[in-house]
């Protein structure tokens, strides 16, 4: 199927949020928004504040889509506290490869991992390309439907904003 990509573009977030839980995905589009409190948001604000502060091109905002936190002439590199959720990471950086890459900028990435003081690096290859276009279509498909997805429990629920949402009910 060819893309028409003007009409599945999405933020790198929801990207993210696709990986993680389908759910927090559903609920954070239709604006039950949680996030600007949670512990981990406003650590993930000062991790990005005080990490690679030698980078000349840091949080550049494109479209209002995508925030690269860092680009260079060979690399966009995505700053993360920890590799807990390295696949989400992987393919929130992928999209922003792919998304540059339509601009007509071609750049390798690299996952700076900021506790574990680990980078690895991603390239956006064919196979690669057909997994975000992949994303891209199963996004909007979600986002259409009227209803979110049912709370699965995972590891990391309970870190998680929307976890009395999902998790306790009302007495
Ligand atoms: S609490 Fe769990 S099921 Fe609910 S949105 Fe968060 S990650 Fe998804």
């Amino acid at each position: 199927m060819s893309i028409d990509f003007e009409d599945v573009k999405v933020s790198g977030l929801k990207v993210d949020y696709f990986f993680i839980c389908k759910r927090k995905l559903w609920l954070f589009d239709k604006g039950i928004s949680m996030e600007a409190n949670s512990d981990r948001v406003i650590q993930g604000t000062i991790v990005h504040e005080e990490s690679y502060k030698k980078a000349k091109t840091k949080e550049l905002l494109l479209d209002n889509l995508i925030r690269l936190d860092i680009i260079d002439n060979n690399y966009v590199k995505e700053v993360k506290i920890t590799s807990r959720m390295k696949n989400a990471d992987k393919m929130q950086l992928l999209y922003y490869l792919y998304y540059l890459k339509r601009l007509g900028i071609e750049r390798k990435g690299t996952l700076n991992y900021v506790k574990e003081k680990a980078v690895e690096e991603v390239e956006l290859t064919k196979e690669n390309e057909k997994l975000v276009e992949d994303a891209l279509f199963e996004i909007k498909a979600l986002l259409n439907s009227k209803y979110p997805p049912k709370a699965e429990k995972y590891s990391y629920c309970n870190k998680c904003s929307y976890y009395e949402y999902c998790f306790v009910k009302e007495e």
